[in-house]
């Protein structure tokens, strides 16, 4: 690319300096024929350059989409395998921002920015070049009137990112002030505060008339500044020109080839210029898409948790028991909202975890699915913290089951490969059986019937089935359930508690009970209450100890003092 750029802004350089052979041909007094000869040389030369400029452009253009294609694919693959819960905190509109459009702003810049900055570098470079060789002094003036532009250029820069950057938000703000005024009319009416909306929406106007101004302004210094500065070395070199042309020092020619050279100038500087702002955005930008690596490293949030480490294959549980010792765990930089809490879990029970809301049943669910790490303490299986665990094998010892279901846009294959990828056909159909999604054997192209998007559009118990079908493929010895069915129409939540009850049999089964009849048909309860586990033992056990389950069980039933 850089070889191709160079031959081509060589050949647009012959031009200026056969117009100055012309010249000195014709000042001399010679003939029309070696006129014409150069003339059809500028002529060739401009032809080559047209095609140079044009391969160049290919492969700079080859260049740029094959790059942003590999960022593309490497933004992909980071994204994918951060934690879910670096996921659920940054939110996944703040990774799609960063995959579209911050990644089309680096792609931008490098498809069409990056080359034509290059193009424009490499042509500027060569130019002044070839003026210093037609004559020292002449490229010494060149040069001094090309200052201005460097001064104005930084001037601008300097100003300019936070003078767009406060006209964008003055603009958001005015819309955002206009839409929330007017789907609140009825609401401004009623309350009578028409003058103080009507006040608010002026502000905002004023504001972004004056953001805009201000950018206005300071476009209105640079480029009649860039303007004049073009003509500035041009001049100059006219002037010392036709002094040392006068002394006999140089010809005619070779002056107006280095005016011509300088005016030539001005189209690969004005690139540089126009691009300025786009290489400033990208960067911007680039470090938004690369931050994404930094995200990746497992204990980034504060390095006080208690298994730092990245997950590693090479860690595998010894056996299925799921142990909780003396776990503490904050939100980020909150307060703990879990306060030393211990349990063991025994294989195969059924254990159901009670307590008022916000008491850190949920959390502590998001820990045994090794979806968080704890603070302080451990969360383990066979003796391995399960955060540490490979994904894929995590998934075969523990699974949490919530509300928020997911079918992947694909096929039915596709959308049940995810827990299983080498599943055989009869496989799959038995897992989908066994969670009552018969339908989706049935549907036009059986296992491959595309789902999701525009194509077959499925309801939230369908999505629930394909996803409990998933744990049934991915068949762990341990299942988290927290509001698997809590969102659902009851005529829906009986269908998937149906399909619920074939997938946890013969499985451990943590139960979070937002509805506490589930408590009552569990082996074990575990109350909790204030980030604290408080009690532990069987319905009966816990009834007859009158603490805080029997409490919660009474205000259940309604049946206070029974
Ligand atoms: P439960 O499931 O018992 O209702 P949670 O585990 O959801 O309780 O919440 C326990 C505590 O943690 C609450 O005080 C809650 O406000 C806080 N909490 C839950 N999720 C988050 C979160 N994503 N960020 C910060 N605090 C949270």
């Amino acid at each position: 690319m850089i070889v191709l750029n160079v031959l081509a802004a060589a050949a647009g350089l012959a031009g200026p300096w056969l117009l100055g052979r012309i010249i000195d041909e014709v000042s001399g007094g010679g003939g029309v024929q070696a006129v014409d000869q150069l003339a059809l040389a500028i002529l060739a030369f401009a032809l080559v350059q047209l095609l140079l400029v044009r391969y160049a452009r290919l492969v700079g253009h080859r260049f740029g989409e094959r790059t942003s294609a590999r960022l593309r694919e490497q933004y992909v693959d980071r994204a994918l395998t951060l934690r879910s819960s670096v996921v659920e905190r940054a939110g996944p509109g703040d990774l799609a921002t960063r995959g579209t459009t911050d990644v089309e702003q680096v792609a931008i810049t490098l498809r069409d920015a990056g080359p034509d900055v290059l193009i424009a570098a490499i042509q500027a470079i060569l130019i002044t070049g070839v003026i210093f060789l037609l004559d020292p002094v002449l490229g010494v003036c060149g040069l001094a009137g090309m200052v201005g532009i460097c001064i104005a250029a930084r001037w601008y820069l300097r100003r300019a990112p936070a003078a767009y950057l406060d006209a964008g938000a003055a603009n958001s703000e005015l819309a955002e002030i206009l839409a929330s005024t007017a789907s609140g009319a009825r609401t401004v009416e009623a309350f009578g505060l028409q003058a103080r909306r009507v006040a608010a929406c002026q502000a905002a106007v004023e504001r972004s008339r004056s953001t805009q101004l201000r950018t206005l302004s300071l476009r209105s210094v640079l480029f009649p500044v860039v303007d004049v500065s073009y003509v500035i070395p041009v001049v100059a070199v006219l002037l010392v020109g036709s002094v040392l042309h006068g002394n006999g020092a140089l010809s005619l020619g070779t002056v107006v080839a280095a005016a011509l050279y300088l005016r030539q100038l001005s189209q690969p500087l004005d690139t540089i210029l126009v691009w300025m702002d786009q290489l400033q955005n990208s960067g911007a930008s680039f470090a938004r898409v690369e931050g994404l690596a930094q995200a990746m490293e497992p204990d980034q949030s504060s390095g006080q948790h208690s298994n730092p480490g990245p997950p590693s294959s090479s860690l595998v549980p010894a056996d299925d028991q799921i142990a909780v010792r003396d776990v503490r765990y904050a939100y980020d930089a909150g307060p703990d909202v879990l306060h030393g809490v211990s349990l063991t879990v025994r294989p195969g029970e059924r254990l159901a975890v009670v307590g008022p809301s916000g008491a850190g049943k949920s959390t502590l669910g998001r820990l045994l699915a090794g979806i968080e790490r704890p603070r302080v303490g451990t969360v383990t299986v066979g003796g391995i913290p399960v955060a540490d665990l490979d994904p894929e094998l995590l998934r075969r010892h523990v699974v949490l089951v919530t509300q928020e279901q997911h079918a992947f846009r694909g096929t039915v294959r596709d959308n049940l490969a995810i827990a299983a990828p080498s599943a055989t056909d009869a496989a799959l159909g038995a897992a989908l059986c066994a969670v009552g999604a018969d339908w989706a054997l049935e549907l036009p192209g059986g296992l491959d019937a595309e789902v999701g998007g525009q194509a077959i559009r499925l309801d939230g118990a369908q999505a629930q089935q394909l996803a409990l079908a998933r744990v049934v493929l991915a068949d762990p010895h341990t299942v988290v359930l927290d509001e698997a069915t809590a969102l659902l129409d009851p005529g829906t939540a009986r269908h998937t508690e149906r399909a619920l009850a074939a997938v946890l049999r013969g499985r451990t089964v943590i139960a979070i009970a937002h509805r506490l009849h589930t408590a009552e048909d569990a082996d074990r309860v575990a109350a909790m209450e204030g980030g604290r586990l408080i009690e532990v033992g069987t319905h009966d056990e816990l009834l007859a100890a009158d603490g805080t389950y029997a409490s919660l069980w009474r205000s259940w039933h309604g049946r206070p003092g029974a």
